[in-house]
C-alpha cells in the first residue's frame, strides 16, 4: 500500500504531528479521492490547535478545510467528475434532512454543518490525499490555477457575506478592520466591484505595508490613526465596516464609526466569552444593522466564479501576504501567522 505525508491534530494532547499514513482508500461508492495541490491555515485552525474550538475528539485528525486538488480515484457511483480534474472541496456539509437544511441554511444544521466539516470532523487536506463525497466537490474551469484555487472556501464565507450586506453600492464609503488574509480578500473583492473608497485599520505595520502591493489606491490606517481622524472629524464616518479582526474592543469601536444606516458585518471571529457594550439609541436613531456571517451556505459556486474574475490581478500570493510552506514545515508556518509577519499560510504537496 501506497503511503503518504500529512499533518495529524490530536486534541487530546493538543499536539500536531508530521506523519506517514497509508493512502486513503475510497470505500464509499459515492466518494472519490482527490491527490491535494495546495491546502490553506486557517484561523479557525490556530483556535483548533490551541483547543478553543471545537474538532473531532475521538481520534488523531488530518486538518485543513481549505483545499485544491486533481481526482484521482472514483467510487463506481460518482457520475460528475473524471481523473484528472481540477477541484476544490466545499469542506461543510449539511445533514439535508432538518428544517434548517430544507429552508437553504446547511450551516445553521445542528447535525451537520460545522459539525461535519471536513478537515475539522473528518479527515482534511493537510495531507498528499484526501477522500470527499462528491457532494461537496466544485470542478474548476480551466482558467483557474490550483493555487488561486486554494482561496476558493474563503472567499465562499466572503461571498455568503457579501449577499448578506447587499446592496453594497459603489460610491459608499467602506472601512475594513484586520489586515489578515480575510481583511485582504475583502479589499480586493470591493476593488473589482468598483469601490474606490474604502480605508483598511490594521495595527501590524507589517500587514499594512504588504497590502500596497496590492495597489488598490486604498487608504491603509492604523486604529490609532483612525481614532485620531475620528476625533479631529465628526463626520469621519463609514456606510459600511467589514470587521476581520474578531478583537472585540475593535467591534465596538466599530459602532461608534457607523454613519447613519450604517451597516456593520461581523466577519472576524471574536472569542466566545468576549463582550462589547453597545447603544440601543443610537441603534434606533441611525437605523444600524449588525450582520452575522457564518460560513458558507450554497456560496461556493460564486467563490468560484469571484476567483475567475479576480485571477492574477487580484489573487497573487505575494501581494496578499501568502507564505507556502511544505508540511515539514508545519511549525514555522504556524509560527509566521501566529506572529502575523505574514496574512495566511498555505502548505503546498
Ligand atoms: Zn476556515
Ligand atoms: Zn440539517
Amino acid at each position: 500500500m501506497k503511503n503518504m505525508e500529512a499533518v495529524q491534530f490530536d486534541l487530546s494532547k493538543k499536539s500536531l504531528k508530521h506523519v506517514q499514513l497509508p493512502v486513503p482508500s475510497v470505500t464509499d461508492p459515492k466518494h472519490l479521492l482527490i491527490r491535494v495541490s495546495y491546502a490553506g491555515i486557517c484561523g479557525t485552525d490556530l483556535h483548533i490547535i490551541q483547543g478553543e474550538f471545537p474538532c473531532n475528539p475521538d481520534r488523531p485528525l488530518i486538518l485543513g478545510h481549505e483545499f485544491s486538488g486533481t481526482v484521482e480515484e472514483l467510487g463506481p457511483e460518482v457520475t460528475n467528475f473524471k481523473k484528472g480534474d481540477k477541484v476544490s472541496v466545499d469542506p461543510n456539509i449539511g445533514c439535508e434532512k432538518c428544517n434548517f437544511c430544507h429552508d437553504g441554511n446547511p450551516h445553521f444544521c445542528k447535525k451537520g454543518g460545522i459539525n461535519t466539516t471536513i478537515g475539522i470532523y473528518k479527515d482534511g487536506g493537510w495531507a498528499d490525499y484526501v477522500v470527499c463525497p462528491e457532494s461537496q466537490v466544485h470542478k474548476l474551469p480551466e482558467s483557474i490555477s490550483l493555487e488561486q484555487a486554494a482561496l476558493c472556501e474563503p472567499l465562499s464565507c466572503l461571498s455568503h457575506g457579501w449577499d448578506l450586506a447587499s446592496p453594497i453600492k459603489v460610491g459608499k464609503n467602506i472601512l475594513i478592520t484586520g489586515a489578515g488574509i480575510i481583511g485582504n480578500l475583502w479589499a480586493c473583492a470591493l476593488h473589482l466591484h468598483g469601490h474606490r473608497r474604502v480605508t483598511i485599520s490594521e495595527p501590524n505595520q507589517s500587514r499594512l505595508n504588504n497590502l500596497k502591493k496590492l495597489n488598490l489606491g486604498f487608504d491603509l490606517v492604523t486604529p490609532n490613526q483612525l481614532k485620531e481622524r475620528q476625533a479631529e472629524d465628526p463626520e469621519f464616518l463609514f456606510d459600511f465596516i467589514i470587521e476581520c479582526s474578531g478583537f472585540p474592543p475593535a467591534i465596538e469601536h466599530c459602532l461608534s464609526l457607523l454613519n447613519q444606516g450604517g451597516k456593520l458585518v461581523i466577519f472576524g471571529v471574536a472569542p466566545p466569552h468576549g463582550r462589547i457594550s453597545i447603544s440601543p439609541y443610537e441603534i434606533y436613531a441611525k437605523e444600524l444593522k449588525i450582520i452575522g456571517v457564518n460560513i458558507n451556505p450554497y456560496s461556493y459556486p460564486n467563490s468560484i466564479g469571484m476567483v475567475e474574475a479576480m485571477g492574477d490581478r487580484y489573487l497573487n500570493y505575494d501581494n496578499l501576504g501568502i507564505k507556502v510552506f511544505s508540511l515539514k514545515e508545519y511549525e514555522e508556518a504556524i509560527k509566521a501567522l501566529k506572529e502575523g509577519s505574514i496574512a495566511k499560510a498555505i502548505f503546498k504537496m
